[in-house]
């Protein structure tokens, strides 16, 4: 059986929860340790900044609630 990775932290995990984002209306593959920490995906934030605009993420953008390279202005213009 395929192992799914955990959407946020891409790494394979014996146990992963389906979360809702809450950020955008998808639901997410999420592993405990994200989960815990409330984090969402790196390119999730991207898009809804881009759609929603960049106040709506700021909060996950200030408190680093994603793993990966840090999110650049320039990343959340269209
Ligand atoms: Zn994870």
């Amino acid at each position: 059986m395929e192992k799914i990775l955990c959407y946020s932290c891409n790494k394979s995990k014996n146990k992963l929860d389906v979360k809702k984002s809450s950020l955008l209306p998808i639901n997410l593959f999420i592993c405990e340790t994200c989960s815990f920490s409330k984090f969402e995906p790196r390119w999730v934030i991207i898009l809804a900044g881009r759609s929603k605009g960049p106040d709506h993420v700021k909060e996950f953008i200030v408190k680093r609630r994603y793993v990966g390279n840090e999110i650049s202005a320039s990343e959340l213009l269209v």
